[in-house]
């Protein structure tokens, strides 16, 4: 299975509750030789109405980071940890999540990424099972063989821009990571 056959799985999904209220699933997108992987919570407004995900405010930012730190949107894959925007941007429930995962799993199966990007503490929560943005940010994680980077979710940018200066030092930091692997 190729990442647009598990695009197609789940835009048809109706596993959760949360397939009654989307006006689109967001499966993902970006290259199937992307060597990064960046997973956020779940689909908002705007990413719910044009399908595509980090499109509003907090999507700017993130590619603003990317960019300041010499890294281009186009070559790394983005999605979320949930695929349909949950009401009124509320946290994912937990049978939401386990319902939703698998497919998380088979992007990261497929892509194969050198490092997957945990944007928040849902997506750290969810894929490596930590708690603390705070303390877990910037810092490459090795679990199974797999290294994750937490790194602030843009929203809490956007929200308080007093931790941007740490996210631009987190995603320089990534930039530099990836010359070390060879990978950008
Ligand atoms: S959130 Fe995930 S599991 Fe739930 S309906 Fe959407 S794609 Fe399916």
């Amino acid at each position: 299975m190729g990442l647009e056959e598990v695009a197609g799985r789940v835009k048809e999904c109706r596993k959760c509750p949360l397939f009654r209220n989307r006006t689109q699933a967001v499966p993902g997108e970006g290259p199937e030789d992307a060597r990064v992987l960046f997973i956020g919570e779940a689909p908002g407004r705007e990413e719910d109405l044009s399908g595509k995900p980090f499109v509003g405010r907090a999507g700017k930012l993130l590619t603003e980071l990317l960019e300041d730190a010499g890294l281009k949107r186009n070559r790394v894959f983005i999605t979320s940890v949930i695929k349909c925007r949950p009401p009124d941007n509320r946290l994912p429930k937990r049978d939401e999540t386990n319902a939703c995962y698998p497919y998380l799993k088979e992007q990261i199966r497929i892509l194969k990424p050198d490092i997957i990007v945990l944007l928040g503490n849902t997506a750290i929560k969810t894929v490596v099972g930590l708690n603390g943005i705070t303390k877990l940010h910037g810092k490459v994680i090795i679990k199974e063989k797999e290294n994750y980077l937490p790194m602030f979710h843009p929203a809490a940018g956007v929200r308080n821009r007093k931790l941007i200066p740490l996210m631009k030092e987190d995603m320089e930091g990534l930039s530099r990571h990836l010359i070390k692997l060879g990978a950008c």
